[in-house]
């Protein structure tokens, strides 16, 4: 990480119910944003990026975690998660469950990508969840007050996700 990087501050946006953390660089990857949406029973963190572990030992907590998708920077920071059950779309659940999956889901195979999978480890901090649940196109999170519905985008990755937000009528 450059100097200017490392300068950049660290901001949050509130906007609603969605608080929108930032990473350093304006997100710029490898860096990523994240977001928490906040209901009254419950919390929803959507894409732990490199964001959020810059903000150790201060990470935001949630209750659940979402995945727009599986690739490097939208699970850097699912490590700081581990103990909360997370959600991906099934086709891209693979990424989630295994190296072996993320590595199926850039379409690598055989050897040659040492580098890559160091640096998943060394800077991506990947660690297997073997215990992902999938989410299909409709579902519907309800945190009270706020729901999140799934809708599915697929072509970034097949899996790819969008999340519309919905707040109760006459809320924000
Ligand atoms: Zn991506």
């Amino acid at each position: 990480m450059n100097a200017a990087v490392k300068d950049t501050p660290l901001v949050e946006r509130q906007l609603g119910p969605i608080e929108i953390f930032y990473g350093l660089d304006h997100g710029k990857y490898p860096q990523g944003n994240s977001f928490i949406v906040r209901g009254e029973q419950r919390s929803i963190l959507i894409d732990p990026s490199l964001g959020l572990v810059a903000r150790k030992p201060h990470q935001p907590m949630a209750d659940t975690v979402l995945y727009s998708h599986s690739h490097e920077d939208h699970l850097a920071g699912a490590h700081l998660y581990a103990d909360k059950p997370c959600h991906i779309h099934r086709q891209d659940a693979s990424g989630l469950q295994s190296l072996a999956g993320l590595l199926d889901i850039f379409g690598l195979s055989g050897d040659g990508h040492e580098a890559f999978i160091e640096s998943l480890h060394s800077k991506y901090h990947y660690q297997p969840r073997a215990d992902v649940q999938c989410f299909e196109n409709g579902d519907i999170f309800d945190l009270g007050g706020v729901s999140i519905e799934v809708i599915h985008t697929p072509g970034h990755t097949a899996g790819h996700c969008c999340f519309l937000f919905r707040p109760r009528r006459g809320q924000y």
